[in-house]
């Protein structure tokens, strides 16, 4: 998910910065994970939804979003703190974390199942990132499938 930028102005701190988010490359992430869904053989996804908290895929089907979390934007643990401003930087993750998690519960109250992928885990485990993908997109079908059967035509939520 892209960021806006409001970063401390001094050019020193500016350049680490953008090296940080070169480095960490929001669209080269998405585009990892398409890659290799598409080598997986998953399909039926939509990117750039219109949906509470712009998730970075949403599979409308199975009522699956998928957000791929940058590490250091989302306060991964893999990422330090940069030293020169750390208070801004703590509240600054801070606030996205809580916005992560409050956009997580709106979408799951809307029957949404929600995945958060670490930009880590695209790159260093990504046979994980599509097992867990596969049993999350399986697992929801036949949900949809039997409330559908029943009459109800709603997302049972698992809680
Ligand atoms: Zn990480």
């Amino acid at each position: 998910m892209k960021r806006e930028l409001r970063v401390p102005k001094t050019n020193q701190v500016r350049s680490r910065i953008m090296s940080t988010i070169r480095s960490s490359g929001n669209t080269t992430t998405e585009l990892r994970l398409i890659f290799m869904m598409r080598k997986g053989g998953i399909t039926g996804w939509r990117r750039g939804a219109r949906l509470i908290g712009k998730p970075d895929f949403v599979f409308g089907r199975q009522r699956v979003v998928i957000f791929v979390d940058g590490c250091f934007w989302h306060g991964c643990r893999c990422k330090r703190l940069p030293t020169e401003h750390r208070a801004f930087w703590r509240a600054k993750i801070g606030a996205n974390r809580a916005r992560d998690k409050q956009m997580n519960r709106r979408l799951r109250q809307s029957g949404w199942k929600v995945v958060r992928i670490w930009e880590h885990q695209l790159k260093r485990s990504p046979t994980l990132v599509m097992d867990r993908l596969e049993r999350v997109l399986d697992d929801t079908v036949p949900h949809l499938q039997r409330n559908i059967k029943n009459g109800t035509h709603r997302l049972r939520r698992k809680r």
